[in-house]
């Protein structure tokens, strides 16, 4: 089964998530679990919690359809000691919430080594950063995104982001979130079938499917290797449909949620039913 759906908002409570979801015909959503731009959150309430997890069960999403996002602000690579200790805190804080919520995910973007220290450096880093957060949680699998390598970011290659899983003690504990838009600007192509194929036959070697827990679709308005991270919605941009055709008739893409991050969400509803009709 494809889970598809959308990164849904958490305007008036993370409870609202499920029900927008619903609304687009979603099997999955993505979520932040507090505001994104901001450090420090009001904790959960127990309403929010309760309501989050009946919505969640009316709708039909378990949590293996739900991958929450984390912070935008949250540098887990950092190479300075108080705002890495910063961003620790925060990422433990989210990990916590996803606990709270019952989800069994928590997405994010590895971090940046703001060309202060090697990047082999920030990947142990990054690595340590996980060992904490996942001392300090129960169940919550920390799942690395990887980037397109803009600026100083780092987890642009399959290579790095085994680098990081081998750097992480508790491997039941770790996961990957493989954006199409990150993977193709950063040099992964996806245009076709033969190269659908050899990209994924890369990753399965370097990094394995098994870590697999999710995906983020979304077209590139940039081209291949452009290392440029600008969404474009589905078919309309430089990958194309015939990526998506691939993945959505390929098993080892089931049972987990992808989520589209399209810049126009209007539109996410047809880009589901778009994305379902692409099964043979
Ligand atoms: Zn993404
Ligand atoms: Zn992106």
């Amino acid at each position: 089964m494809k889970y598809i759906g959308g990164h849904m908002s958490i305007a008036g409570g993370v409870e609202n998530a499920p029900l927008h979801a619903e609304k687009i015909g979603a099997k999955a959503f993505g979520m932040f679990t507090k505001n994104q731009r901001r450090w420090s959150a009001k904790d959960l309430t127990e309403k929010n919690i309760t309501k989050f997890k009946e919505n969640c069960e009316k709708s039909g999403y378990k949590p293996e359809q739900i991958l929450p996002h984390d912070s935008y602000l949250i540098n887990l690579g950092h190479p300075e000691p108080a705002p890495l200790l910063k961003s620790r805190n925060a990422f433990i804080d989210e990990m916590q919430r996803c606990d709270q919520l019952g989800l069994i995910y928590l997405n994010f973007h590895p971090g940046s080594h703001l060309k202060k220290i090697s990047e082999e450096e920030s990947l142990k880093t990054i690595a340590e950063s996980i060992n904490l957060a996942i001392s300090e949680t129960d169940n919550v699998i920390a799942v690395i995104e990887n980037t397109s390598g803009q600026g100083s970011n780092l987890g642009y290659t399959f290579e790095q982001l085994a680098e990081i899983i081998d750097g992480v003690d508790n491997k039941d504990r770790i996961g990957v979130c493989l954006d199409t838009c990150h993977s193709f600007t950063a040099g992964y192509d996806l245009r076709s079938k033969n190269a659908c194929e050899k990209t994924f036959s890369e990753f399965d070697r370097i990094v394995g499917f098994s870590y697999l827990k999710g995906m983020h679709f979304n077209d590139a308005k940039k081209g291949l290797g452009s290392k440029v991270d600008r969404h474009e919605s589905i078919g309309k941009g430089e990958i194309g449909i015939e990526g998506y055709r691939y993945i959505m008739n390929d098993k080892r893409f089931d049972n987990i949620p992808l989520i589209l991050e399209t810049p126009n969400s209007d539109i996410w509803k047809d880009e589901i039913a778009l994305l379902y009709s692409l099964i043979d």
